[in-house]
């Protein structure tokens, strides 16, 4: 199968975006994902064009059929979630605060409720220069948002599969939730960038306790290390006691956040970053295909 590599930070602003969109200019027949459904900013790195736009169906919530409803409440007063409202004495159901326990259709005297499928985000194929890209958009104050990660990886690995890809890389969500537990759960390789900090070392244990449980082979990369240089010194002790591997460091560019935000960072890339995120990636590289032969049930060296 296609090497999968995701990439995902304990928090945001670490610089794993910028990272995933680095790597992703230097592989060889990728397909890309981003998996951040929250805030998708990997295609602001790759001038694209989308070619697909699917909505995406999270889960069913509850509808009034209004011809039928006689206004009585008992569905309201059976709700937990307070997912009723009143227009003009006529009961409604707010689709953002249904959790779709579809009580409320078996408490309707009148059968006046059905569950219908809920549109909460869409998802989307775009061409870039460098691959096929995958991203998603769920909508304001929407949930499900683990779901819409499966969702993107899943056609990512399709679209590797038709494209014989050589990769597939995925900047994932930050933070520990469940869409990164999702964008994590089943890739060859994790990598975890982190920052030069306390705060940014706890949040990179925390990550890789969730990694140790997932049984996913885990690197680590230290960016921005000019800022606090003492602390790779304690982030390396941290990764080897935790079981994973620390591959190296990246230094710190100012401009560099501006130069993703304005869609010029591939192009003008600063050569110092640029020299270390292609050391790093090949790193990556040589140990994702390794970790996938495992996983495979193959010899690690084949
Ligand atoms: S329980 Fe049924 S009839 Fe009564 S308000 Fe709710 S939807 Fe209308
Ligand atoms: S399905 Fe459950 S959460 Fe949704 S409106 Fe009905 S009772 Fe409330």
């Amino acid at each position: 199968m296609t090497p999968q590599i995701t990439v995902v930070s304990g928090k945001g602003g670490t610089g794993k975006t910028t990272l995933t969109a680095l790597w992703g200019s230097m592989a060889d027949r990728p397909v890309l994902v981003d998996a951040d459904v929250d805030a998708s900013n990997l295609p602001l790195a790759y001038p694209h064009e989308t070619r697909e736009q699917h909505p995406f169906v999270g889960r069913d919530v509850a509808v009034v059929n209004e011809p039928l409803c006689k206004n009585c409440g008992v569905c309201a007063r059976a709700c937990r979630f307070d997912a009723f409202f009143q227009v003009e004495g006529q009961f409604r159901v707010d689709p953002l605060a249904c959790e779709g326990c579809t009580l409320c259709t078996l408490m309707c005297p009148l059968d006046a409720i059905t569950m219908k499928p809920h549109v909460s985000g869409t998802w989307s194929v775009s061409e870039t220069g460098f691959g096929p890209l995958v991203h998603a958009q769920l909508g304001i104050a929407e949930g499900n948002s683990g779901k819409l990660v499966t969702q993107v990886r899943r056609a990512g690995e399709k679209l590797a599969e038709e494209r014989a890809a050589a990769v597939i890389l995925v900047d994932g969500p930050p933070g520990i939730g469940c869409q990164t537990t999702a964008a994590m759960a089943g890739a060859s390789l994790v990598v975890l960038v982190t920052e030069p900090s306390a705060s940014g070392r706890h949040d990179m244990e925390r990550l890789l306790s969730v990694t140790n449980r997932l049984g996913v082979v885990a690197l680590v990369v230290l960016n921005k290390v000019d800022l606090a240089p003492a602390e790779e010194a304690l982030i390396r002790t941290a990764v080897s006691r935790m079981g994973a591997e620390y591959i190296g460091s990246l230094p710190f560019i100012q401009e560099v956040p501006g130069l993703l935000a304005s869609g010029t960072l591939i192009s003008e890339c600063p050569r110092a970053l640029r020299e270390a995120a292609e050391g790093l990636w090949k790193v990556i590289l040589e140990r994702a295909l390794v970790a996938e032969r495992v996983q495979q049930g193959e010899p690690a060296h084949g």
